[in-house]
């Protein structure tokens, strides 16, 4: 993989950098800004280089960027101009130094890895810099076939991305303990298999709880469970004794939203005590009043353990709503799928490609 710090003479190069800034909007403003932040450096440091950047980048729950530009410069601390179509991204220059392209997930082929659209994006480029390590679990033409027409580096996030996961799944087995929650048990399990030898415990709470619980024959009246948790379960070893369950639920009308205070006690005891913690997942329906508890003494746990790697949209949301500061934890991960193909040993589609 070629590594962006590897590239000089950067002054009055046109630069396209894939970058995520896929954070939650409600009514048009922005709620959780993470993503967004950390994109600041690498561009901070093309403009102040003298290079022109034109941004690549999605919003899954929006289509236009067009009333979150305002939004953007606060957070950014700069003025970035806005390119609504490839024609205006072809002449970015006249529109400012720092400019970014319209929703890329708007552009037909994106999805598909086109290369007839990668061909247009990398059309008058330099070179391109893939810093968006929350979407290099995507085959996609920004993240991928771009590859092919445009010399590509991985970006600063990209390399500290990989540095402190691979650090996270390197350190020794003996003192780790890994907490998985949340919903979503597709993306979670294939990463419990691979801390099953890995770590010295899986604390497990959210939705594959109840999956569990449902696959072991218990009634878990009106829970949440995969649809397919049958199929994704089967060849999990959930009697191996590194995994630990809830002792005890908290159930509330026919559902079972966070985990019990027995097993809040259990979880604590094992968190601090731990060399390094992993941790995506919020352990129950944070989001609602009454059934955050197991959420917020995993994290407030976590912060005593020596070590803590954190991830997942979920988790971020949660960990603010408690008020703790993510400076507090020595790694935030800023990939949701990514971080847990990456933690489950799978090859990331976007890393692949910066190797060719
Ligand atoms: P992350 O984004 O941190 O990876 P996920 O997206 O996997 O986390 O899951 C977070 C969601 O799971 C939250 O909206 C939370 O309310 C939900 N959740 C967790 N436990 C339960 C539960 N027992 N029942 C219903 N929803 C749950
Ligand atoms: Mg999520």
């Amino acid at each position: 993989m070629r590594l962006f710090d590897e590239v000089s003479g950067l002054k009055d190069k046109r630069i396209l950098m894939r970058v995520d800034f896929d954070v939650p909007i409600k009514a048009g403003v922005i709620q959780e800004n993470f993503r967004i932040l950390k994109q600041k450096e690498m561009i901070d440091y093309l403009a102040a280089a003298g290079a022109s950047v034109a941004i690549v980048a999605h919003i899954s729950s929006v289509d236009s960027f067009s009333e979150l530009i305002p939004q953007l410069h606060l957070l950014l601390e700069r003025e970035i101009g806005f390119a609504k179509n490839l024609e205006q991204l072809e002449n970015f220059e006249q529109i400012g130094q720092v400019v970014l392209l319209e929703n890329i997930r708007q552009f037909s082929g994106e999805k598909e890895n086109s290369e007839d659209l990668a061909k247009k994006l990398s059309k008058g480029f330099d070179l391109y810099i893939n810093n968006a390590f929350a979407v290099c679990h995507r085959e996609h033409a920004s993240v991928s076939a771009i590859t092919k027409f445009l010399p590509a580096y991985a970006g600063k996030l990209i390399k500290e991305e990989i540095l402190r996961l691979r650090d996270a799944i390197d350190a020794p087995a003996s003192g780790k303990v890994v907490i998985m929650g949340g919903a979503k048990a597709a993306t979670k399990i294939p990463v419990i298999k691979n801390f099953l030898s890995k770590a010295d415990k899986i604390l497990l709470g959210g939705v594959i709880v109840n999956d569990i619980l449902k696959f072991k024959g218990e009634d878990v009246l009106n829970s949440v469970v995969d649809e397919n948790l049958e199929e994704l379960l089967k060849d999990l070893d959930i009697n191996n004794n590194k995994l630990v369950l809830p002792d005890d639920l908290n159930i509330f009308e026919n559902r079972i939203l966070d985990i019990g205070e027995g097993a809040i006690e259990a979880y604590k005891k094992i968190i601090v005590e731990a060399e390094m913690v992993i941790w995506n997942g919020p352990m129950g329906l944070f989001e609602e009043e009454g059934f955050a508890e197991g959420t917020k003494a995993v994290a407030e746990a976590t912060l005593k353990a020596r070590q803590k790697v954190i991830g997942g949209g979920d988790t971020i949301s949660a960990v603010n709503m408690f008020g703790i500061p993510l400076s507090e934890f020595d790694f935030v991960s800023t990939g949701g799928g990514a971080m847990l193909a990456f933690l489950a040993g799978e090859e990331l589609p976007g890393l692949k490609a910066l190797e060719q």
